[in-house]
């Protein structure tokens, strides 16, 4: 695996007689790997000639400075996981070359009812920053196919926009949440709960597929109650919202449908978790 520090070294790489003009794969993270993000690594390696893989820890997308400054980072050991897979390319810059006129961001607000709500509605200007690190993201690496987790339903939605917006000739694919055993959704900020929070997390994932299990045009308002008290009789967990909607405008339903999804975002001590069930 190639390891690229800097924008220079990427454009050099990426120049070689040994990637031009090959399919190109691209994975953005923000480090501290976990088999969720490998996951989308092995999907891309066996659609692509080559993967790049980025590693960036985007401060313009953090509303909370306490969550930017705990953000995991582990940047030898997920090179070896990289390595380990295969990945072709490590891109990991540094925050003055993806920002060489400071950390200002563009605004998302005009791409829809989707980014005001949940996460948008939660985290203020958090999308404003996903959008202008994944726009600068996209255009440093030039890919095909772009591969994003589910269990960052939201920002899928954002993303694609975006791609709509820059008219770019480029696929995106959405892998699936990958969980522990236990059901949680695998997330690089999993290592920050206790012991006792880590226990109490379960309810996001149970209250999600029990949701999912009595989703039938007549029970549906009562086993919303059901998954929403099953989170909320939990005195380590602080329910930010439980909500099912429209898949493509998140607009929350009022009347029963069968395609829909299901989202949750919670506070676990002061760890805050999101995570999400596509009803089927
Ligand atoms: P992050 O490093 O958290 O920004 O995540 C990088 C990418 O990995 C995003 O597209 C996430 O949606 C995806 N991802 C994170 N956790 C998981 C998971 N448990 N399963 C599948 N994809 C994930």
């Amino acid at each position: 695996m190639i390891f690229c520090k800097g924008i220079s070294s990427l454009n050099t790489v990426l120049n070689s007689k040994e990637f031009r003009n090959k399919s190109l794969g691209f994975v953005p993270t923000m480090g501290a790997l976990h088999q969720g993000h490998l996951s989308l690594i092995r999907k891309a390696k066996a659609e692509n000639d080559f993967v790049v893989c980025s590693i960036f820890v985007n401060p313009t997308q953090f509303n909370n400075p306490e969550d930017l400054k705990l953000y995991p980072r582990t940047l030898d050991k997920d090179a070896m996981l990289l390595a380990a897979e295969n990945c072709d390319i490590l891109f990991a810059p540094e925050a003055d070359e993806m920002y060489p006129d400071g950390l200002k961001k563009e605004s998302a607000d005009d791409y829809g009812y989707f980014i005001h709500v949940l996460e948008g509605a939660h985290r203020p200007g958090h999308f404003d920053g996903v959008v202008t690190i994944v726009r600068r993201l996209f255009e440093l690496v030039n890919p095909n196919k772009v591969y994003f987790g589910q269990k960052d339903y939201q920002q899928c939605l954002v993303v694609r926009e975006l791609i709509n917006r820059m008219n770019a000739n480029l696929s995106f694919v959405m892998c699936p949440v990958v969980r522990e055993e236990d059901g949680l959704a695998m997330s690089s900020r999993n290592v920050r709960l206790s012991e006792a929070e880590r226990k109490a997390s379960l309810v996001l994932s149970q209250a999600l597929f029990q949701l999912s299990n009595s989703w039938e045009e007549n029970s549906w308002v009562d086993a919303l109650q059901a998954s929403r008290d099953l989170i909320q009789n939990n005195p380590l967990v602080k329910l930010d919202y439980l909500v099912v909607c429209d898949p493509n405008s998140l607009k929350e339903l009022d009347s029963f449908q069968p395609n829909a999804i299901a989202l949750v975002a919670a506070l676990c001590g002061s760890t805050r978790l999101i995570d999400n069930v596509i009803m089927s």
